[in-house]
Formats: C-alpha cells, sequence, structure tokens
C-alpha cells in the first residue's frame, strides 16, 4: 500500500529526538557496552530504515529486528555491514537466507539449533550462520529453559560447521515495574544458564529499554534498546526517567470541513453523540484504518492550542471533533505532540485506549505518510 500523500494526515518522526536519546544513553554505558537499535514493526511505527540510520549516526552499531524480512530490508538500505540480530522464530528452511546476507539468527529451541545444522548442511555452506541463543529465564515465550538442553547446545555449537555461537541471550518480564523479586528470579536463572557455555561468545545481553534505564543494562556487553529510543517511557508512567526522553513522533492531520450546529443534532454511526448546544463541529480526514482506534471516541486532540474532544464515533477515514469556535480548513490539529502549549503524548493516548505507548506507535498504519525532521 502506498502512503496517502494526497491528504493532511501525517506521522512526524524528528529524527533529531531519536539521536539525542540514542546519544544519551551510549553516555550511560560503560566502555565494554554496545547499543543495537530495536527497529522491529517498521521502527515501531516510525519508519525502520530511517530511525536505523539516525540510530547509527547517533552511536548504535547494530540492529534488531523481529523477522527476516525485515532484516533485509536494512540491509537492501545499505545498512550492509552492521550486526543485525532477528529476536523472534526463523523457519530454519530460510537460515541460507539469513546466511548470505551475514544476518545472526536466534535459536529458540534444541530443535531449532538441530534443524538448521540440517538445512544449512544440505546446502553445503562454507560460512558459519551466527547465531544468539535464547535463554527462556522466565518469560515464558521462546528459549531454552532446562540444563540438560543447555549442556547439548554448548555441545553442539563446539563442534558445529554451519553455526556460530553469536550470542546468549535473555528477555526479561518485568524490568519496567518497581518490584524486582520477579527480576531477580530471571537473574538467578541466566547466569546458572550462562555458566553452561565456556566458550568465547561476542555478545552476552539481557537488555531491553527498561534493563538498560533501571538495571544498568545488567550483564549485557550490548542492549537492546527499542521503546526509550523512539522517547517512551518503557514502563508508562511507573518509572521515572534516569534522563530525559524526547518524544520522536507526532501525529498531525487538519480541518477538512465546520459546521455550526443547532442543540440536538446527532454524530457519527450509531449517532452516540448529540449536540446541547450551538457546537462548531469539525471533520478531520483521519480514522481507524489509520491506527486511530474507535476507542480514541472522546480523546482531547489538539487545536490552536486549546483541547478539542472526538465526538461521535470514529469511522475508518475520518472523525469529527468539538471546537469551541470556527477555524478555517486546513487548520492543524494535532493528535500526538505539540500545539500551542499544550501536549498529547503517545503515553496519554496509551491510557486513553487502556493500552501502552507501543501499542499507540506501532498501530499507525502504512497508509499514514511518515515526514522527517532534521534527516
Ligand atoms: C522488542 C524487544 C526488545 C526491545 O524492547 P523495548 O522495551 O522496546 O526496549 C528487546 N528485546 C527483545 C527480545 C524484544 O522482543
Amino acid at each position: 500500500m502506498k502512503p496517502s500523500i494526497y491528504r493532511e494526515s501525517q506521522a512526524i518522526i524528528d529524527l533529531e529526538a531519536i539521536r539525542n536519546n540514542v546519544r544519551n544513553e551510549c553516555a550511560r554505558l560503560t566502555s565494554e557496552q554496545e547499543l543495537f537499535a530495536v527497529v522491529k514493526a517498521n521502527g515501531y511505527g516510525h519508519g525502520a530504515v530511517k530511525v536505523a540510520q539516525a540510530a547509527k549516526e547517533a552511536g548504535a552499531t547494530g540492529f534488531c529486528v523481529s523477522d527476516l524480512s525485515e532484516a533485509i530490508e536494512l540491509r537492501e538500505a545499505n545498512l550492509s555491514d552492521e550486526p543485525i540480530l532477528v529476536l523472534s522464530y526463523v523457519n530454519p528452511k530460510y537460515a541460507k537466507i539469513a546466511l548470505d546476507q551475514n544476518i545472526s539468527l536466534t535459536a529458540t529451541s534444541l530443535q531449532w539449533l538441530t534443524e538448521t545444522e540440517q538445512e544449512l548442511t544440505k546446502a553445503s555452506t562454507t560460512e558459519k550462520l551466527k547465531v544468539h541463543l535464547k535463554i527462556d529465564t522466565g518469560m515464558g515465550r521462546v528459549g531454552l529453559r532446562d540444563e540438560s538442553e543447555f549442556e547439548q547446545a554448548s555441545e553442539l555449537f563446539k563442534t558445529s560447521s554451519t553455526l556460530e555461537m553469536e550470542g546468549l541471550f535473555t528477555h526479561f518480564a518485568t524490568a519496567d515495574s518497581v518490584a524486582v523479586d520477579y527480576f531477580e528470579h530471571q537473574q538467578a536463572k541466566f547466569l546458572n544458564a550462562k555458566s553452561y557455555f565456556n566458550q568465547k561468545i561476542r555478545y552476552i545481553h539481557t537488555s531491553n529499554s527498561a534493563t538498560a534505564l533501571w538495571h544498568q543494562g545488567w550483564e549485557s556487553n550490548v542492549i537492546r534498546f527499542g521503546d526509550a529510543m523512539y522517547g517512551m517511557n518503557p514502563s508508562g508512567v511507573a518509572l521515572e526517567e534516569p534522563f530525559k526522553l524526547m518524544p520522536a513522533l507526532s501525529l498531525e492531520t487538519v480541518i477538512t470541513h465546520i459546521k455550526e450546529l443547532p442543540p440536538h443534532e446527532k454524530i457519527g454511526y450509531g449517532i452516540t453523540y448529540e449536540t446541547t448546544d450551538n457546537e462548531w463541529i469539525g471533520t478531520l480526514p483521519i480514522g481507524y484504518a489509520d491506527g486511530l482506534r474507535r476507542k480514541y471516541q472522546g480523546f482531547r486532540v489538539i487545536v490552536d492550542g486549546e483541547y478539542a474532544p472526538i465526538v461521535g464515533r470514529i469511522c475508518m477515514d475520518q472523525c469529527m471533533i468539538r471546537l469551541k469556535q470556527v477555524y478555517p480548513i486546513g487548520t492543524k490539529v494535532t493528535i500526538i505532540g505539540d500545539n500551542g502549549d499544550r501536549n498529547n503524548s503517545a503515553q496519554d493516548a496509551a491510557e486513553y485506549i487502556e493500552t501502552i505507548n507501543y501499542e499507540v506507535t506501532c498501530a499507525l498504519s502504512d497508509r499514514l505518510p511518515r515526514i522527517y525532521l532534521n534527516e
């Protein structure tokens, strides 16, 4: 799908904010630690390639994605030398593609390791595929859990002619919470797992944004920096940011239609809103197909530095807002971002629709053009 460029709804991404967040985090790392920018899901909706390039300019030395297509997109965009790690399961039948493009894959299980070995042996490759072994220390998603598996995996890597153990890693389920007991439980599990691997491993990593921000990037010589790189607080509001995160994304549109209605006029599908007074009602060219979920009904967008609530149900491509006065067609409307003295953060939006800031930006669809500032 092509972005709808003949319409004034857009996601505006300030790449200098991305660079700032990366620089500030890099300044907190030890000399042994590196930062990989997590740009999965099209860079959390911000645009993977542009974000990866900006992060690289600011000090990121590699990238994490969630599938092979996302990794290939970066390689095709001339990010040809940096390590790229696919964090999720990739079917072993595609391992040769990863190898050919120097993309590192995650071993999600012992079965994955043996199948991938077979696939690459069949393909009679001379190079070894770079593999990061995932330990499931309590996230319950993917990874090896048992000590007998750690032993077998360690042996397999020692003798394999097709697989190189480039990394050992885990993922914390609660690094963004005030309570640390489960975090500590996972830490102990990881240290135990690590003790089974006496070979030299290039990358040991445990740190998403939250572990980097609030646990000093524990046991990591590379951190996987995602949400915070986009200027969002991974804990929501639970934990205070150790440095000011700069939000990179704004979501803006314009008024495309405006009218004054008398009392008792109805608005939108299901007529869930009725005017109570003489009211100025504006129409915006953005709807749930753009990621402005129907749950945002009632959320206050910002026009001319003043809040204006979304009234009536949000349609697929449009929605309506109530304004205090008439405004010209084309007046800017800020859904997320700054407008005058007011601001809506992705966190405000997330709280309104009862989700996390991650989902707010990831939900923005391909229809919305991405406009980049400070390229
Ligand atoms: C998405 C993801 C990250 C990044 O997490 P943030 O909270 O956005 O920093 C890190 N590691 C893994 C395994 C992930 O899936």
